[in-house]
């Protein structure tokens, strides 16, 4: 079976959004309570459209949860820094099921030419937060950060050799090799690489600070006509670069003037050797292509300039459909990086219902029927080998309908069961019958070993447990004590009943309790 896959724009519908709490007094000034500000401020913003998910340490908990949120959930973890696009998970749809892909993170170019150090909780947290999600995680052998790529949902990724070919990256990868791993992992067909994204940028030029996917073949570029401005040969030739492989609409979007840190700003940072050095007169990374997403709205920095108003706009002819949400956003440049680079959109989350089998236990080719499920290694009495999982449906819309082959009766009433046939395929066992089986039931939907099993050995269960519905066939499993002719209502015989009298699914269990009370 082929797998279909793709790598979620960030223009498609959220299920919410990750933002982080600051902390650091070397990368956030005052202590960092100009960035909190800033912060607590867009996640009003954005918890009015969808979800947040405000990711803090233990020790802010109760700070954050004292402000009167709506519609955001508290999530401690560990973590070095905010950079939510940075050091997040890349979610991509795998079969019709949300996974996501856990990058290596190296503080922007490691030791040397990093951001700060150490960095290894940023390096865990994407996968962290899969988990916190329950969503399947990926380990991919690459250096990357969530803001280098960018994609139209259709196959095609944008990128920039500056951060993913860096020596300070990805040393030992050619470019054939780092495409191979973006291809695999994000099921990728094409990738537009830029040389370089702005100038003078400390991630060395991430995509998300000069372009955007607005929808598939409509893009937003970053613009300058200022020929001093050293960003004005670099847009041109990401323009050449673009149109040249890519067939869109593309929107100059002017740069606001250049920004620096001034005296107050750099005063208030903490110095140490953990991160890099923040100085009166850096430059800073403005760019209005550093914008986020919501549901039914964009939110866009503004820096205090004429193009403010310009690009406020513009934006509003480019995105009908959203309302322009803009928020001045100087502070987080002094931290290097913008609103996007903070936050991170999770994308909705697709569940298909499934069973569950114990790692022990696998699926393959069985001589009782076509597939069985067998013990990969000893499972021991009472050990759990398989979960059935499913919709509840009735009795009445199991026998109506001609497509839920895949079911579980849990009462007289309901049964667990697959709606469609690709459902049916993440729902199925195969438990095969054995009138001297191996495995029993724990309750309704629970599958136990009812004896030792050991590895190779078919997991089996007596139909006997599970069914009470009108059908017979004819049994061949060799056991000495083989009934011949299987029926579905078998659990009435007594003497099953009192030799497995654990190990009948409950409902039926409580049937044979009812029936022995009444007996002498
Ligand atoms: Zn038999």
């Amino acid at each position: 079976m082929g797998i279909n896959g793709r790598f979620i724009p960030e223009f498609e519908r959220h299920y919410g959004t990750i933002a982080m709490y600051p902390f650091r007094t070397d990368i956030w000034r005052a202590d960092a309570h100009f960035m909190q500000e800033y912060l607590i401020n867009l996640v009003n913003c954005i918890s009015k459209y969808e979800k947040v998910y405000l990711v803090c340490r233990l020790e802010d908990v109760d700070t954050l949860e004292n402000i009167n949120f709506q519609n955001v959930i508290i999530v401690p973890f560990e973590y070095d820094d905010i950079w939510a696009r940075d050091i997040g998970p890349t979610f991509i749809v795998e079969n019709e099921k949300t996974k996501c892909v856990n990058w290596k993170f190296n503080s922007w170019g490691g030791i040397e030419e990093g951001s700060y150090y150490p960095w290894d909780k940023d390096d865990a947290f994407a996968k962290k937060f899969a988990n916190y999600l329950h969503i399947d995680c990926i380990d991919a052998d690459l250096v990357l950060e969530g803001g280098a790529i960018t994609t139209d949902g259709q196959g095609t990724l944008f990128t920039t050799k500056s951060v993913l070919l860096n020596r300070n990256r990805n040393p030992e990868k050619t470019i054939e090799e780092v495409e191979n791993i973006l291809k695999n992992e994000l099921y990728i067909q094409n990738i537009i690489w830029l040389d370089e994204g702005l100038a003078l940028d400390e991630t060395n030029g991430h995509i998300d600070n000069i372009l955007s996917v607005v929808r598939p073949h409509e893009l937003c570029l970053a613009w300058t006509d200022d020929v001093k401005d050293p960003n004005y040969h670099i847009v041109r030739n990401c323009y050449k670069q673009i149109t040249e492989s890519y067939e869109c609409v593309i929107h100059k979007i002017p740069l606001p003037p250049m920004q620096y840190m001034n005296t107050i700003e750099s005063k208030g940072l903490t110095q140490n050797k953990d991160a890099l050095e923040r100085t009166e007169g850096d430059l800073l990374p403005a760019s209005y292509l550093n914008y986020y997403l919501v549901n039914g709205a964009v939110i866009l920095p503004s820096f205090g300039c004429p193009e403010d108003k310009t690009v406020y706009e513009q934006f509003k002819m480019i995105f009908p459909d959203r309302k322009i949400e803009q928020i001045y956003s100087r502070e987080p440049l002094l931290g290097g990086g913008g609103i996007h680079c903070i936050l991170h959109e999770i994308p909705e989350i697709r569940r298909p219902v499934c069973s569950r089998l114990s790692e022990k236990v696998e699926i393959r080719k069985s001589d009782i029927n076509k597939k069985g499920m067998f013990a990969k290694s000893k499972i021991f009495q009472g050990e759990i080998v398989y979960v059935k999982g499913g919709h509840i449906i009735t009795r009445d819309e199991l026998y109506s309908s001609s497509t839920i082959n895949s079911y579980l009766p849990i009462s007289d009433e309901y049964y667990l069961g697959a709606l469609s046939p690709e459902e049916e395929e993440d729902i199925k066992l195969y438990n095969n019958h054995s009138c001297d089986p191996n495995c029993g039931m724990n309750g309704d939907i629970t599958f136990i070993a009812i004896k030792d099993i050991e590895p190779g050995e078919e997991l089996t269960i007596d139909y006997a447990f599970i069914d009470n519905e009108d059908y017979s066939f004819k049994c061949s499993c060799g056991s000495a004590n083989c009934r011949h002719i299987i029926t579905g209502y078998d659990w009435k015989i007594p003497e099953l009943q009192e030799k497995y009298y654990k190990y009948f699914a409950r409902y039926l269990q409580l049937k044979i309790d009812e029936q022995r009370k009444h007996k002498p």
